[in-house]
């Protein structure tokens, strides 16, 4: 594994975000890679041009029922755009039903295990569902997202669903980004001109100030934890086997 994936970085850097999605559309196969869009400002970046480049290309979102509205209409206006269709995938009702009827509906705020439990019923779970039967799947990481994204590359191994996870706006600013979307006119969540810049799910999700870090937005009332719901971690984390909350992000388990 470590020298294919050694090759496929050398064959992939210096390369433009285009050039990348080319390259890993032909050697996976447009079958056996899948983008996983979340609605942000990068996705709808690489959202156009994936479909510029190949029309038929997989695009996976995930649904947990706690998005803005925003959203939802962002969804539609992209379908419509690009005559698309998401693959959408929803959270397990019974596993959403059991969390809401023991611990209420906005758990999350509650402690810390909730909000993980949450995030992993809503958005682990339904992922691992979407990556079962790829090889790869692409993302809209940037390094200058964070300090915990400082060091993504354009091509890894992602440990949590052993399959390879490319990022080919890993290298653009957020300036970047935004002057594609302009030239290109592409379709954005409305709440990006509202203050939002990293968009989940709105109860978890607010506006950030000038100056304030970009993920400082998520789970604000967190002091000091990873701003990540467990997509993009790549290690083992502790699970709790006894109680009622339990989380991994390796070999994922129901
Ligand atoms: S972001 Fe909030 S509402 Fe969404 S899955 Fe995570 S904890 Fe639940």
């Amino acid at each position: 594994m470590r020298k294919k994936l050694d090759n496929l970085k050398n064959n992939l850097k210096n390369r433009n975000p285009e050039e990348i999605i080319q390259f890993v559309l032909k050697e996976f196969g447009i079958k056996d890679i899948v983008f996983s869009s979340s609605l942000g400002l990068e996705d709808q970046v690489l959202t156009d041009m994936i479909l510029k480049i190949e029309p038929e290309a997989r695009i996976m979102t995930l649904d947990t029922g706690r998005l803005f509205q925003e959203t939802y209409a962002l969804i539609q206006k992209t379908m419509k755009k690009y005559s698309m269709k998401y693959e959408i995938y929803f959270p397990d009702t019974a596993e959403v039903e059991k969390i809401v009827r023991e611990n209420g509906p906005d758990l999350f705020y509650e402690k810390s295990e909730y909000r993980k439990l949450c995030c992993h019923i809503r958005k682990i779970l339904p992922l691992k569902r979407a990556l079962k039967d790829v090889k790869a799947w692409i993302c809209g990481l940037r390094q200058d997202q964070s300090e915990d994204r400082r060091e993504i590359d354009v091509i890894e191994w992602d440990e949590n669903f052993e399959i390879f996870k490319i990022n080919p706006l890993y290298q653009w600013s957020y300036e970047d980004v935004w002057k594609y979307v302009r030239e290109k006119e592409v379709p954005y969540n409305e709440l990006h001109d509202k203050g939002f810049i990293s968009i989940g799910c709105a109860p978890c999700t607010r506006a950030v100030c000038e100056g304030e870090d970009f993920r400082s937005g998520r789970w604000w009332w967190e002091k000091g934890s990873k701003k990540e719901c467990g997509l993009h971690l790549n290690q083992k984390t502790e699970v709790k086997k006894g109680g009622k909350i339990w989380i991994e992000y390796k070999n994922l388990k129901p």
